[in-house]
């Protein structure tokens, strides 16, 4: 495999610029531009070890750097690598790459490190995806579920529910090929148990990563209501910080703002809207239909409503449109005298609380609410967590496959017609972990990496 080279550290300017060269020729096309003070050789160099030198091209030197050299197998990719940390200027690092490629390495593609240290079996495809979401993580939450993920948990449970389901497929297949043979029967009883039980743990993996995306990507969350019930206000209270226009003049939050909230451990990606309100105004009008667009897409609604007014046709309107999706209606000014009761919304939305944006205490209240309705309550990061929609999507069609071999065994279908259920569900594991995934799925996990990972 050719070596390759890219800036291992972002694209702009820093303390530190660090150059990552992996593969056969990395210590040669290190060796040609960087000189250690103390006259050692980077292809003499041990692994994890370091020089200080120079780095020239020809004669003209360019930086002052250091030289890390991790041998094969032994580094991050499973190649010989050496990181030269140079001073972490823009021009500096990318005169170091154009002649470390000039010396002969090739330019990194996208996630390429990650993926040679999936190909030298370093890792499996489920922990070198989970590499992104330990860059990404922008929490304790999501942190530990990433890094867990990246230490192997989730390949040891599907490796677990996969080899289960490797035996009882071996034994039907041996049972029915064999007919003949003094072979004991498979107990019926036996593999429905071994599939239910797979088939709660591949339950429970699907529903963890639910819950865990509100806490690790966020919640697609549209916040609606009337003009001046408090939208703003309470968004500005859950974000800490004044970014919507709010005023007391109807229907002067126009545009939709956007902005990332985090209540507790969940992450809320928030828009502000115009409202959902009949209006000539052309301006707003934009906003009121983004709004209702953004109640249909939107994974979560925060319903406002104002109880110091009686319900309206508006506020009904709403309530109507959120009867369907996850939503959290807020009744907001409880400082204020009522003229409607948490009743009359929990007849369209189950989830009501009533508070004060304009006091404290609102944001406990919303935080306990949306616990209750998106599951993260109870969740345990230190368990095994899938790491991506698309491990998300295999464990979900292999526990399709289990629940297939389970009808099959209820209707009292072929051995054969159990087994083709069982393997299907092996082969969406084997995909799972990258055991069996295509070229094509593993180019298109790689291709969403940044350069220099
Ligand atoms: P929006 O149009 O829904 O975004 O409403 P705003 O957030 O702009 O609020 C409209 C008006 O209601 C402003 O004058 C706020 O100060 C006021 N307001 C918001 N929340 C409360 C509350 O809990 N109690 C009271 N009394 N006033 C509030």
């Amino acid at each position: 495999m050719s070596t390759i080279a890219a800036i291992a550290t972002p694209n702009a300017a820093g303390g530190i610029g660090i150059i990552r060269i992996s593969g056969e020729d990395a210590f040669l096309v290190a060796e040609k531009c960087f000189t250690a003070f103390s006259g050692k050789k980077i292809t003499e160099m041990k692994g994890y070890t370091a020089a200080y030198g120079q780095i020239s091209e020809g004669d003209s030197p360019i930086d002052e750097a250091v030289a890390v050299v991790y041998r094969a197998p032994k580094s991050y990719t499973g190649e010989d690598v050496v990181e030269l940390c140079c001073h972490g200027g823009l021009f500096i690092m990318n005169k170091v790459l154009r002649l470390v490629f000039k010396l002969g390495a090739c330019p990194a593609a996208p996630g390429e490190f990650t993926k040679r240290a999936f190909l030298n079996g370093k890792m499996d495809l489920a922990q070198a995806e989970s590499v992104m979401n330990v860059i990404s993580a922008s929490g304790e939450a999501a942190l530990n579920a990433a890094r867990n993920t990246l230490r192997g948990k989730v390949s040891i449970k599907i490796g677990e529910i996969c080899s289960s389901l490797i035996n009882s497929a071996a034994a039907l297949a041996v049972w029915s090929d064999y007919p003949d043979e003094d072979i004991p029967a498979v107990e019926t009883e036996t593999l429905y148990k071994t599939l239910t039980d797979n088939e709660e743990e591949l339950q429970k993996l699907i529903k963890r990563y639910d819950s865990g995306k509100a806490v690790t990507e966020g919640v697609n969350t549209v916040i609606c209501g009337k003009p001046n019930v408090g939208k703003s206000t309470l968004m500005n209270a859950l974000s800490g910080c004044e970014r919507s226009i709010v005023t007391s003049v109807a229907g002067t939050t126009r545009d939709v703002v956007e902005e990332t909230v985090r209540v507790g451990d969940i992450l809320l990606r928030l828009a502000d809207t115009a409202g959902i309100h009949d209006t000539k105004d052309e301006v707003e009008s934009i906003g009121v239909s983004i709004a209702k667009e953004r109640i249909e897409t939107a994974d979560l609604v925060l319903a406002v409503f104002d109880v110091s007014r009686p319900l309206d046709n508006e506020d009904t309107e709403l309530l109507e449109m959120c009867k369907e999706k996850r939503c959290l209606a807020i009744i907001n000014k409880s400082d204020l005298a009522p003229r409607f009761s948490e009743e009359n919304v929990r007849l369209y939305i189950p989830h009501v609380i009533t508070l004060s944006a304009k006091t404290s205490g609102g944001e406990e209240k919303i935080r306990v609410a949306l616990e209750e309705i998106l599951g993260t309550g109870g969740l345990d990061f230190s368990q095994e967590m899938l790491a991506a929609d698309r491990q998300y999507e295999c464990a979900r069609q292999a526990l399709e496959c289990i629940r297939e071999a389970k009808t099959a065994i209820d209707s009292g279908l072929t051995i054969d017609a159990v087994n083709v259920s069982i393997d299907c569900a092996i082969e969406q594991l084997l995909t799972l972990t990258g055991k069996k995934a295509s070229e094509e799925i593993v180019n298109e996990v790689f291709s969403k990496f940044c350069v220099g990972k």
